[in-house]
């Protein structure tokens, strides 16, 4: 799911911190690890780039993987990627699209999935325009 060259750029910024391994068959050891546990933990990458940040933030050396382990499980998942998985229909986008004859042309249609991530999307589509039209109103 995570890009593999967003996810090394990452990884290096860690790798950064003060006691990096000198000796590159360390470091890519090191990178490795790293690199299993971004993928076995961060939800995305802007879950494991907060982690990043985190460690960034306060570590005084580059940390041990299981330090990274435990600011990827600290660290909140961003509200939106606590969306539910989409479906085959929706290829996991929450949409779908489809085509209508109006009049004698047939146009192409995208509608929220009738799965859990569509109606989240409606959902969260609603809310927006309701918290803009109260908005508007105040
Ligand atoms: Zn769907």
């Amino acid at each position: 799911m995570i890009d593999e060259k967003k996810l090394t750029k990452e990884l290096k910024r860690l790798m950064k911190l003060p006691f990096a391994p000198q000796n590159s068959e360390d470091a890519e050891q090191l990178m490795a690890e790293y690199r299993r546990i971004a993928r076995r933990d961060a939800r995305s990458l802007a879950h494991f780039l907060r982690a990043v940040d985190h460690l960034v933030d306060t570590s005084s050396r580059v940390p041990p993987p299981a330090m990274l382990a435990n600011a990827i499980l600290e660290t909140p998942v961003p509200e939106r990627e606590k969306a539910p998985m989409g479906c085959e229909i929706c290829q996991g986008n929450g949409w779908q699209s489809f085509t209508r004859m109006v009049g004698k042309q047939l146009l192409d249609y995208a509608d929220f999935c009738v799965c859990d991530l569509g109606q989240f999307l409606r959902n969260a589509e609603i809310k927006r325009k309701q918290e803009r039209s109260s908005k508007g109103a105040a």
